[in-house]
Formats: structure tokens, C-alpha cells, sequence
């Protein structure tokens, strides 16, 4: 289980606690624009987070990313303004 809450100024919408099940990318996505306004609590029933999308080593040929093997700006233009925003 992982917490997550981030401060807010400005008028003060109700902050709520919500549950997010689950830290694939649609659960990290999901908590990560929820705690700007809410207390979040993460779970997640594997040991490590990331869900599908993770990197394996692989002996002798190095670090696999098994999640995401095709990217485009085109077809994810969602997905890559998510990554150009948390990439600063
Ligand atoms: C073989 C393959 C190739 C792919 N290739 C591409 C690609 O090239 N480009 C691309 O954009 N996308 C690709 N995808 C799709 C992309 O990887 C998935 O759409 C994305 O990772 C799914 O994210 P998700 O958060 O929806 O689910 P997941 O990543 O599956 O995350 C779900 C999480 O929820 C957890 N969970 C489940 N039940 C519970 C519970 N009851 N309590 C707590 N935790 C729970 C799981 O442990 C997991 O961590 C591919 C998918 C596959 C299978």
C-alpha cells in the first residue's frame, strides 16, 4: 500500500481519500493527477510497481522493457504529453 498526497492552495475544493487499485500506468496515471487534490492510497497486490510495463535484465543482453514496445507521438499523443510533463 503506498500514500500519496500532494498540497493544494488556492479555493479549497473537499479533499477526499480515494483508493486507487492498481500501479499500472492507468493506476500511477490515476493517482498521480488524483493527489493533486485528494489524499490517495495505492494498492498494489505485486511486490513492485509498474504493472505490465517493467525492465528486465537480461544476462548478456542488458535491460528489456517488456511493457512498452511500440511508442509513437502520433498514436499516444495522451501518453506523450503525460511523459513531457513529468520529464519537466
Ligand atoms: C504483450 C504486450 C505488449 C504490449 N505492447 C505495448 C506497446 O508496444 N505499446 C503500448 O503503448 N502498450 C503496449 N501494451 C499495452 C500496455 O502495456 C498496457 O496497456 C498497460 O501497461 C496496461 O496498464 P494498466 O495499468 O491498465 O494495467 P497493468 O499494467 O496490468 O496494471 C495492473 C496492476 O494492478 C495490480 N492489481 C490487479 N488486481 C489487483 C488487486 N485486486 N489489488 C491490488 N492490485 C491489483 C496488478 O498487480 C498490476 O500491477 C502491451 C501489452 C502487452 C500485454
Amino acid at each position: 500500500m503506498f500514500h500519496a498526497s500532494a498540497g493544494f492552495s488556492g479555493s479549497e475544493p473537499l479533499r477526499q481519500r480515494i483508493a486507487v487499485i492498481g500501479s499500472g500506468v492507468s493506476g500511477l496515471s490515476a493517482a498521480w493527477l488524483l493527489a493533486q487534490t485528494n489524499d490517495i492510497v495505492l494498492y498494489e497486490a505485486d511486490a513492485r510497481l509498474g504493472g505490465h510495463a517493467n525492465t528486465v535484465d537480461v544476462p548478456g543482453t542488458g535491460p528489456v522493457d517488456t511493457g512498452f514496445i511500440v511508442y509513437n507521438e502520433q498514436n499516444y499523443p495522451n501518453f506523450s504529453a503525460l511523459m513531457s510533463h513529468l520529464s519537466g
